[in-house]
Formats: C-alpha cells, sequence, structure tokens
C-alpha cells in the first residue's frame, strides 16, 4: 500500500533527535510555553523572513489571534475564498465578521485576483488569501487592492511553509502569516500548533496577551482572552524538524514535478505551477472528470488518495446562514468535483511516483473521452 503520508518513517529518519528533545522537554517541566516554544519562534520567523512568531496551539487559534489583533470583529467583513479547509472561514466567524467569499482561479486555485474589488464594500476590513495546496496566492495585485482600499491582509499560510512569492516567502508578505503545524502539514507537529508571523510589535504584544489568557502577569487580565497557548513538546519537536524542512520541502518539489512530467498528456489535469511561484506541493491536486473512476483504480492499486475539497464552504451546512447558494463560485463547485490528490510526502520513492503515475496513466486512457474546456 502506498499512504497518503507517511509521519512514521519520516519520525524514524530523526529518531534520535526527536526522542532527545522530547526527554530534553519531560527534564526541563516546561510543558506549556518556555525556553523551547521560544527558541522555536525566533527559528521560526527567521525561516519566514518576519521579524516575529507567535506560537499557538494551531492554525486556526493562529488566524483567530491575527484577524483579533487586526481589530477585526462584528460588523466587519473579510474577503477569502470558499474553496479551502473550513478553518480559514470559521475564524472570520470567530470574531463575529462575516467571510465574504471571490471564487477562486481555475489555473492556480487560489483566489481570483480578478474578482476581489467587486467584493469590497464599506465595511471590509481586510483580505485573507489562501495559499492553497502549497502554491502562493498572486499577492502583488492583492496587495495593490489591499492598499487602495485601505484592508488588512492575513495570509493563510498553513499549508504553504518555505512557499515563496517572487522569491519571497510567504507569510511575511501580508501584515500577518497564519501557519498551522498540524501533524501532516509540511512542518508537522507531534500533536496541535499554529504560528503567527508579523513584523508589527504592537501586534506581537497583543496576539501574546491573547494567547494566555490576555494576562500581563499572573491573574493581571487586561484583555479577554485565550487559552491558545503552545506546548512545550511541540516547540522542541518543531524546532528539530524546522532544521529538516528546506530538504523535506525539495523531495515535496521533485515529486510535484515528476508527476506534472509523467502524467502530461494522460487525460488528467495536471495542477500549474505559475510563474511567480515556488510550490512547496504540500498537495499534489490534480483535475479528472472522472475522479471516481480514477479513485477506485488507485485504491484497487493500492495507492491511497483523497479529496480536497468535497463540499465548498457556501455549501456547507454550518455556514448556510451566510446565505450563499449553488452556482455562485463555479470554480470553486467545479473543483469539488474533479479534485483527487496523489501521495507526495518527502519520502515518497521515484519508483512508487512512477507506479502511481502509471496506474494515472491506465485508468485515464480508459475512461470515454471527456470534452476538455
Ligand atoms: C490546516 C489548515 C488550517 C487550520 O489549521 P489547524 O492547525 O488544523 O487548526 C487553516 N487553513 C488551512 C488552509 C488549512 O489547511
Amino acid at each position: 500500500m502506498i499512504p497518503l503520508a507517511d509521519l512514521k518513517t519520516q519520525y524514524h529518519s530523526i529518531k534520535a533527535e526527536i526522542d532527545a528533545a522530547i526527554s530534553g522537554v519531560l527534564e526541563s517541566s516546561q510543558f506549556i510555553l518556555g525556553r523551547e516554544v521560544a527558541a522555536f519562534e525566533e527559528a521560526f520567523a527567521e525561516y519566514c523572513g518576519g521579524r516575529y512568531a507567535i506560537a499557538v496551539n494551531s492554525g486556526t487559534s493562529a488566524l483567530h489571534l491575527a484577524l483579533l489583533a487586526a481589530g477585526i470583529g462584528e460588523g466587519d467583513e473579510v474577503i477569502t475564498v470558499p474553496y479551502s479547509f473550513v478553518a480559514t472561514a470559521a475564524s472570520i466567524r470567530y470574531t463575529g465578521a462575516k467571510p465574504v467569499f471571490v471564487d477562486i482561479d481555475a489555473a492556480s486555485f487560489n483566489i481570483d485576483v480578478n474578482a476581489i474589488e467587486a467584493a469590497v464594500t464599506p465595511r471590509t476590513k481586510a483580505i485573507m488569501p489562501v495559499h492553497l495546496f502549497g502554491q502562493p496566492a498572486d499577492m502583488d495585485p492583492i496587495l495593490a487592492i489591499a492598499r487602495r482600499h485601505n484592508l488588512l491582509m492575513i495570509e493563510d499560510a498553513a499549508q504553504a511553509h518555505g512557499a515563496e512569492y517572487k522569491g519571497r516567502r510567504v507569510g511575511s508578505i501580508g501584515d500577518f502569516g497564519c501557519f498551522s503545524f498540524y501533524p501532516g502539514k509540511n512542518l508537522g507537529a507531534y500533536g496541535e500548533g499554529g504560528a503567527v508571523v508579523t513584523n508589527n510589535p504592537e501586534a506581537v504584544r497583543t496576539i501574546r496577551l491573547l494567547r494566555n489568557w490576555g494576562q500581563e502577569e499572573s491573574y493581571k487580565h487586561i484583555l479577554r482572552g485565550y487559552n491558545y497557548r503552545m506546548e512545550g513538546l511541540q516547540g522542541a519537536i518543531l524546532r528539530v524538524k524546522l532544521k529538516y524542512l528546506p530538504q523535506w520541502t525539495e523531495a515535496r518539489r521533485a515529486h510535484g514535478e515528476a508527476y506534472n512530467r509523467l502524467l502530461a498528456g494522460t487525460g488528467v489535469i495536471t495542477p500549474a505551477v505559475m510563474a511567480y511561484a515556488r510550490h512547496v506541493f504540500h498537495v499534489y491536486a490534480l483535475r479528472a472528470p472522472n475522479r471516481q473512476a480514477l479513485q477506485s483504480a488507485l485504491t484497487a492499486a493500492g495507492v491511497q488518495t483523497a479529496v480536497y475539497y468535497p463540499i465548498a464552504i457556501h455549501m456547507l451546512e454550518a455556514h448556510r446562514d451566510l446565505g450563499y447558494h449553488r452556482g455562485q463560485f463555479p470554480v470553486s463547485e467545479r473543483m469539488c468535483e474533479e479534485e483527487l490528490s496523489l501521495p507526495v510526502y518527502p519520502e515518497l520513492t521515484e519508483q512508487q511516483i512512477e507506479t502511481i503515475a502509471e496506474v494515472v496513466a491506465h485508468a485515464s486512457a480508459c475512461a470515454t473521452p471527456v470534452q476538455s474546456d
């Protein structure tokens, strides 16, 4: 079986260092925040090209606190995409603000920059582009719109550690960059984790307060905060893993490029790497008009696949009250029907990629031809 991800093999490749880091935390007993978390924050900020990183307990918390530090709340609107993980929109709703959706672009799978301006209203406070699947959104035009309308920019970089837009690392391009260290992400903890990256010292203070119950000092709560602190163990583990992220990212990129080469002309639509992007292939997302048949063929051949995402956020029952309906975001809706993700984790071998590509090529050759667009 070829799994979609293989966290155990990766652990074994760095076991001695990880075990030592874990034992160090146990010995220090700094289980919440502490030295290891602070050291990780410093290293991660530097990695992203930002001045500060504030570590929290999930990517969702990172988004929530970045929005709060941006002053967003009840009555405000934040422009984002309906084709993402639900946390993107949910974090906006946590603040009382309303997510206003803009469709994605069919090539990049990221926010359609030509559709943003029509969604701006007097209530719009921020734009939250998602660097989906590891490919940066087209930041220059988004920043130009943000400047023109005096909007903040909060990057959802949960899937894009180390991705670059015109040579700049994501997460440090907008006002805030939000990362997730969920185990399956490109940089994954051994539990939950997240971070906000920013250059704004004022915001750093607010986010540090908010993640720890708004405490300025023990039991002196000056803000209505949360328990969003990162655990010491996760900080220590992430600090070890961050050293390996560049090599793991190179492996993912090589796998993505190998698939694109091997699958060209097979009847599936391979993901485009935009000219401005250094894609880090968190997900290898192809489009297959005959997705069901292709997924079945891969399953039968022992290849695990996934669909990101079967239902766009505007169509989710949980967010029906936003008042959107089917047909409003046709590109997103079509992706939900056609997207299929192949294994792309760093430890995958060339042989395995060739095997997977052969199954895809064979299955799409057998499928009835479909009209291209
Ligand atoms: C994973 C993810 C999140 C949420 O991160 P958690 O750490 O799971 O809370 C947010 N946005 C996107 C696009 C994600 O993929």
